[in-house]
């Protein structure tokens, strides 16, 4: 897969790439995930909407291992993304309609952009901050100890009232 495209041609040229991406190929998303060996699929298409701008969408489908935040065990975590982009050039700067473009990210005219990077930024943003089971499937169990932590001053008052 070309990981770099210049993505003015690209969308000029009504281009489309699809491929599926081992976790291990991502640097970032390595941190957050359990089994590098998942992998997800894109599609990412070039267009020129209406007004004649390049533009780009991504699909994005797969499967992650994230870890919860209350258990430190395995969450399964399924994503399916479609994201679209307008590319700014530089001279549409001062004419531009923000209102034609209300779902689409801008982003910077590049000869060279990195696809595998636009990808994992899009898979990054769309993770919960703190990733968590629902309450009946999380491996959580409070101890004694915890729910010593949860009440630590339940006899305060008698204490400070004993004399
Ligand atoms: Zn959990």
């Amino acid at each position: 897969m070309e990981q770099h495209i210049d993505n003015i041609d690209f969308s000029r040229k009504s281009r489309e790439i699809h491929d599926i991406i081992r976790l291990s190929d991502f640097k970032r998303l390595q941190d957050l995930c359990l089994n590098l060996e998942d992998s997800v699929a894109f599609v990412l298409k070039g267009f020129e909407n209406k007004h004649r701008e390049p533009c780009l969408e991504l699909f994005i489908e797969g499967k992650l291992d994230l870890i919860c935040q209350r258990c430190s065990e395995k969450l399964e975590h399924k994503i399916f993304l479609k994201s679209g982009f307008l590319i700014k050039e530089e001279t549409q700067l001062t004419d531009f309609q923000v209102d034609d473009h209300a779902d689409y990210d801008l982003i910077e005219s590049n000869a060279k952009m990195n696809v595998l990077s636009l990808i994992e930024d899009e898979i990054i943003l769309s993770l919960p901050v703190a990733p968590k089971h629902e309450n009946d499937r999380c491996h959580y169990k409070k101890t004694d100890d915890m729910l010593d932590r949860i009440h630590p001053f339940a006899d305060l008052k008698q204490k400070l009232y004993k004399n």
